[in-house]
């Protein structure tokens, strides 16, 4: 019987967004396929995340590290390559994070099995996954299937919503021989990336920045509406590579993935690269001078003007509606 394994990260003591979507995913495949479905979750003390992550369905496999509560991806995957020889799963979803994009990057070089990336979309078809990817920039999907019965899947954020099941999973905690792999690399440290009190992965409401911003100094305007919608601020590659955000910060092909509820794309004209980073975003405003602009064919709303006036303007009645509903 196939079976069908996720790995999950956990941050602060929380499953992150994308290991709930992979939760899910890997629920609805075993049943797809008639199998079962677990999720690794690993770290120092994963308990709390694991009962989280165990009411998607899946079972939990808990692997305790000894000192590290988020261990480096070459501990991890080090880790996850002695239990895939050990029990053997048939498809393993990874997030596409930066952490799990290592992740898979060296489990393929210490399992050899193959790999497909960039998956947008995975559901089962003649006994095995088939994945979706989008590539030239959205312009066109491919399908893809395994050679073989087994391979790494490594999927994109935002690509199944995540959806609790009517019967949870249960938690399994798994012993490791922790000497043994965990000697290699240890992480020292942490920097938070400055930016935003919530990842732009997780928020639910983002307001984008682009060239139409100006300055650096030009953000202050979004990062106040942000703050007014108890949103995230995400921007464009154009303003990442002018230096005027960080890169953590970029949403598209080359940056992250977005699903918010709510996107406010400021200054942004909507190129395809950027478009395919929010285009499963729930609703999209745009505040552009420009009518013809791009992003005009896939925003909900167009708000035609100087976003210099608009997004104060914009902040000030959020607050103003926020202060009198009390
Ligand atoms: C291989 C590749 C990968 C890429 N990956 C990404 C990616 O991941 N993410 C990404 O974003 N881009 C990516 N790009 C770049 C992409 O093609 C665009 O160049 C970029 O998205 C444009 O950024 P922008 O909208 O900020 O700037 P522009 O295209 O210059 O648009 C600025 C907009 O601001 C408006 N504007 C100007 N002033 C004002 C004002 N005062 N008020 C209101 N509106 C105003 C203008 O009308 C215009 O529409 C990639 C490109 C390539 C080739």
């Amino acid at each position: 019987m196939a079976a069908i394994w996720a790995v999950g990260e956990v941050a602060e003591g929380r499953p992150t967004r994308l290991t709930l979507e992979l939760a899910t995913l890997a629920r609805q495949l075993a049943d797809a396929s008639g199998s079962t479905a677990a999720v690794v979750l690993v770290g120092h003390d994963v308990t709390t995340a694991a009962a989280e992550v165990a009411t998607y369905g899946p079972v939990v496999l808990a692997v305790a590290t000894p000192d590290d509560d988020r261990p480096a991806a070459a501990r991890t995957a080090a880790l996850l390559a002695d239990l895939l020889e050990e029990r053997s799963p048939d498809v393993v979803l990874i997030g596409a994070s930066s952490d799990g994009k290592d992740i898979a990057g060296a489990l393929v070089g210490l399992t050899d099995l193959p790999i497909l990336v960039n998956a947008s979309s995975v559901s089962w078809a003649d006994g095995g996954p088939r994945v979706e990817m989008s590539t030239f920039g959205g312009r066109l999907v491919t399908q893809s299937a395994f050679v073989g019965t087994r391979g790494i899947v490594l999927v994109r954020p935002a690509s199944v919503t995540a959806e609790a099941a009517a019967t949870s999973g249960a938690v399994e905690t798994v012993e490791v021989d922790a000497g043994a792999r965990l000697g290699a690399v240890r992480v020292t440290g942490h920097t938070e990336q400055a930016g935003s009190a919530v990842p732009i992965e997780e928020a639910r409401i983002i307001v984008g920045g682009g060239r139409g911003v100006g300055s650096p100094e030009g953000f202050a305007i979004i990062e106040d509406l942000a703050d007014a919608l108890g949103g995230a601020v995400g921007a464009t590659r154009a303003v990442v590579d002018a230096g005027w955000i960080g890169y953590g910060q970029q949403i598209g092909q080359t940056g992250k993935i977005v699903k918010p509820a709510l996107y406010v794309a400021c200054g942004i004209s909507g190129a395809i690269q950027h478009k395919v980073g929010v285009q499963t975003a729930g609703t999209i405003v745009a505040i552009n001078r420009d009518p013809d602009a791009p992003i005009a064919e896939f925003a909900d709303l167009l708000v035609v003007g100087d976003l210099f006036e608009v997004v104060p303007r914009l902040a000030a009645a959020v607050r103003a509606r926020k202060a009198a509903s009390g």
